[in-house]
């Protein structure tokens, strides 16, 4: 059986993961994101300083919204651990998960804090050590180095906050973009006329809405909202795996 064959494959689900699954997705490329489960910040016990949630907001509400969105902006996800990364013979990506499933991709993103073992095999990755952990070696955009392979988030060394490793996902999520040569200009939502009100076409990558298709899509948003938010959150924070019972 032929392998999957992916535009571009992302390690890991959390924010820093969904966050570039939604950016490389909305820009066209076929994208899926492979999660081991249990991001990290489903251990948090109240999230206060992501924008937007001016009295907080449950982690794992938030984990669900932004798989939400990732699914609904086209982002596949699977939960799957991936064991191995290498080089195809054609220069593309070859992932081997836990599923024992077979992908190819032209890109692959990291996102998985703190899991760099499955990178062993790729020739010229660089791997930092600092302390008990290992961060891969990038540059301000998440280019790793390695033609097609990036990084973000906490394992590209951002700091421990939810929205930087969300920010950066996005950032590196724009350069992958950028390398893969789809056209595009900014990922923008503008009212209509904003360019072609200008004489200009509208650019890749940007939309213009008019205002009824606006007003539908705040309703939907709303819709989405109230259904997240109509009942608690079934699910406790995770604990410290050291801590006892
Ligand atoms: C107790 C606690 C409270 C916190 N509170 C806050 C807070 O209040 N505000 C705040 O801003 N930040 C908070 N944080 C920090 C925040 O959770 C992290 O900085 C953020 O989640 C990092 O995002 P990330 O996407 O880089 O990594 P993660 O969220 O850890 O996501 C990485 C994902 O990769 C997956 N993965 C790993 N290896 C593999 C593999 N081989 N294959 C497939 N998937 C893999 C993991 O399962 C995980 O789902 C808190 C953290 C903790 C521990």
């Amino acid at each position: 059986m032929s392998p999957e064959t992916r535009d571009v494959c992302i390690v890991g689900g959390g924010p820093a993961g969904l966050t570039a699954g939604i950016y490389t997705a909305r820009a066209g490329l076929d994208t899926l994101v492979l999660d081991g489960g249990q991001p990290i910040l489903e251990r948090n016990a109240h999230l206060e300083n992501v924008p937007g949630f001016p009295a907080g907001v449950n982690a794992r509400r938030f984990l669900d919204l932004t798989r939400e969105q990732a699914e609904r902006n086209g982002c596949d996800r699977r939960e799957t651990r991936v064991r191995a990364v290498e080089r195809a013979p054609d220069g593309r990506f070859e992932l081997d998960t836990d599923g024992d499933e077979r992908l190819l991709a032209d890109r692959v993103v990291c996102t998985s804090w703190a899991d760099t073992d499955y990178l062993a095999g790729v020739e010229g990755v660089g791997l930092i050590e600092r302390g008990s952990k290992t961060y891969v070696d990038v540059d301000g955009d998440g280019r790793t180095g390695v033609d097609g392979l990036y990084a973000a988030g906490r394992v590209a060394g951002s700091r421990h906050q939810t929205v930087v490793a969300a920010g950066d996902g996005a950032n590196v999520a724009l350069a992958a973009i950028e390398d893969s040569e789809v056209p595009f200009y900014h990922d923008w939502v503008a009212p209509e006329g904003y360019f072609t009100g200008r004489g200009r076409e509208v650019p890749p990558g940007c939309e213009e809405i008019d205002d009824d298709e606006r007003e539908r899509r705040e309703r939907e948003a709303r819709e989405v909202m109230r259904r997240h938010f109509s009942e608690p959150h079934p699910e406790e924070p995770t604990q410290h795996p050291s801590v006892e019972e």
